[in-house]
């Protein structure tokens, strides 16, 4: 339902849970963060709202400057813990939030199972954190793309690697860059980071947006590069 992500030079934990409450209005039944810190990536999720979930597992205590958050409105799966958002797959070095549907996933998940992954959820989602993981051995960036052209839906996804990337890709679903001055925000509305910073940069279908080290770049489900401009979000206090 809601996406944020965050990598800069403030604890992402607290930025994650303060973005994920002002985009509350949305309705949600689930909340999960997951952070990145020295090469680990730490997972806590579960059913209820942002503000008790947080408090009950010490969300806001997470450390790394580097992170993803997510509100869940069930749509495949039930509303359990192990079914909110972010997604691991079989090894614990991908983690992904994801809004929309995956219409393929039954197949998708039947072929990874035959494969001889094990999946930890009900959830149409989960199959994009073992195609990431599928097609590692193509790079991050290779692994995005074959992972997009694998989906049919409508998705708007970001993951955190291994190696404290963030990314994120889009079709049908909305995902928006903030470009702050140290660091970047990765939403699906602006009121994840508008507290933060007025500049942002709308994807387009098809877009996948990688943020590693402190530049962006973004390139489509085909690895060429796209450009969009940086556009001054109007509002009012
Ligand atoms: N289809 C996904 C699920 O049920 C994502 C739902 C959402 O957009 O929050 O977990």
């Amino acid at each position: 339902c809601s996406i944020i992500g965050y990598k800069g030079k403030q604890s992402a934990a607290p930025i994650l849970v303060d973005s994920l409450k002002r985009m509350e209005y949305r309705g949600y039944d689930s909340v999960g963060v997951a952070t990145f810190k020295d090469g680990d990536i730490l997972v806590k999720k579960g059913t209820g709202k942002v503000a008790e979930v947080s408090k009950n597992l010490n969300i806001g205590a997470m450390s790394g400057m580097i992170g993803i958050g997510h509100t869940r409105w069930a749509t495949h799966g039930g509303v359990t813990d192990s079914n909110a958002h972010p997604h691991s797959a079989c090894k614990n070095n991908i983690a992904v939030v994801h809004n929309g549907i995956i219409e393929n996933y039954k197949e998708l998940k039947e072929e990874l199972i035959k494969a001889g992954h094990v999946f930890s959820s009900e959830t149409d989602s989960e199959v994009i954190a073992h195609l990431l993981e599928v097609h590692a051995d193509k790079g991050i960036k290779g692994s995005l793309a074959a992972t997009c052209k694998r989906l049919m839906g409508t998705f708007a996804f970001v993951a955190v690697f291994q190696d404290g990337t963030i990314a994120g890709a889009r079709y049908e679903e909305p995902l928006i860059i903030g470009v702050a001055n140290d660091g970047y925000f990765i939403s699906s509305d602006v009121l994840g980071f508008l507290q933060y910073t007025d500049k942002a940069i709308f994807l387009d279908n098809y877009d996948i947006a990688l943020i590693d080290g402190s530049k962006m770049e973004i390139f489509n489900f085909d690895g060429n590069p796209v450009a969009h401009p940086i556009t001054q979000v109007a509002w009012e206090l």
